[in-house]
């Protein structure tokens, strides 16, 4: 099967209230019009791009639009959205089976609903992604600001109708036919196959696949993505303890005790898991270590079990603006077995780091006998924490 898209991005977007065409407009540092085009460049199923632009944009276009994996090609748009997609249409290879059309101004359809949808075109003649209705549907004849109801209309039979919207090629040639009649002013490719004819199939939309026209939407769109700037808010850090294992001590580990006939040495209860996760999170804010925030040689600290140390660890990286994304740690110990006691562990550390439980991961590992952790005189911890803005 070859599949051409087609990518409309020939409106001006005045709703927007921007100076620029909006699906230039950015979304986290890359254009929302980038972002549409290189979902189709990775999506697998489709083998040549045609992008409908404003004239001026399609003469001197942005430095993303060349240079592509794919055959890409720029066509300038025509007055109405039906016109720009005929002028890409004209573009589209004789091997096109199926020809896929879709909004420059929906950047977040995933590939898996192009490929849903292409596949569905390719069997039935058409197919198009819509959602189901998922609010109470009322028709009104009324204009003006308070319109009265005519009707409610059953809502199980509604479904709003997205891009893409996939053609095999004949079906869509039949549809832009109708499209040159001046009378006719359509708002998608489906209205004129389904005026042609033909059986238009719906195939599950995505309800994140929303279309950006107001600067209300544009608001929400770029609160779902990272910027570049923001992604540099993301920090990692790492954290090591060791303590050696004397007789007559308990062995705590986050604040869980396990019977055994050693425990760490230490001022405190000496948890190498909390102190190596604390001075992980720390890192990751570049603001010291345990041993600069809570000297034991400060009466406040002396003995302050791992547990609260590692929330007051905590409360320092968040009032910098940081929280934790997920830590990692490693515990090396010959002996005793930790496995059994690992869910009370990893969900005290959960609490004390204000995440939830899948965000901590602890692994019991043993030295191979080797050296004085594999003698049994010591315990280590390795741990590794991300945080990010809040
Ligand atoms: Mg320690």
């Amino acid at each position: 099967m070859f599949v051409s898209a087609i990518i409309a991005a020939a409106g001006r977007g005045t709703r927007l209230g921007a100076d620029e065409p909006k699906q230039l407009v950015e979304i986290g540092g890359v254009p929302m019009l980038q972002r549409t085009v290189d979902t189709f460049v990775r999506a697998a199923c489709v083998n040549e791009i045609i992008i409908a632009l404003p004239p001026d944009v399609a003469h001197a276009p942005p430095s993303y639009l060349r240079h592509r994996r794919k055959p890409l090609h720029l066509v300038p748009g025509g007055v109405r959205r039906q016109d720009s997609v005929a002028n890409a249409f004209a573009r589209v290879s004789m091997a096109a089976d199926v020809v896929v059309v879709h909004d420059a101004a929906r950047p977040f359809a995933t590939e898996a609903l192009i490929s849903r949808t292409v596949e569905a075109a390719y069997e039935s003649g058409a197919a198009i992604a819509a959602l189901p209705a998922s609010d109470t549907v009322k028709q009104s004849s009324g204009v003006g600001e308070d319109p009265t109801v005519d009707r409610t209309l059953p809502r199980e039979r509604i479904f709003l109708a997205q891009t893409p919207q996939a053609f095999r090629r004949e079906v869509l040639r039949d549809a832009i036919a109708l499209a040159r009649d001046p009378a006719i002013d359509v708002t998608d490719e489906a209205t004129l196959a389904e005026r042609a004819g033909h059986t238009v199939r719906l195939v599950a939309g995505e309800p994140q696949n929303v279309k950006i026209t107001t600067a209300n939407d544009l608001r929400a769109a770029r609160g779902t993505v990272f910027s570049e700037a923001e992604r540099a808010l993301v920090r990692i850090g790492t954290g090591y303890d060791l303590h050696r294992l004397v007789e007559g001590r308990p062995f705590i580990l986050a604040d869980v005790t396990i019977p055994f006939e050693k425990g760490p040495l230490g001022h405190s209860d000496a948890d190498v898991l909390c102190h190596a996760v604390a001075d992980a999170v720390l890192g990751a804010a570049s603001i010291g270590d345990i041993g600069h925030h809570f000297p034991d040689s400060d009466e406040r600290w002396r003995g302050a079990p791992g547990l609260d140390l590692l929330a007051r660890a905590i409360d320092l990286v968040r009032c910098r603006g940081f929280i934790v994304v997920n830590i990692d740690a490693v515990v090396i110990a010959e002996r005793p077995k930790l496995a059994a006691h690992m869910p009370a562990i990893c969900s005290n550390l959960a609490r004390a780091l204000n995440v939830a439980a899948e965000a901590v991961s602890v692994k019991g590992k043993t030295n191979e006998g080797v050296g004085e952790l594999g003698r049994g005189e010591a315990i280590a911890c390795h741990a590794i924490a991300l945080l990010t803005k809040k």
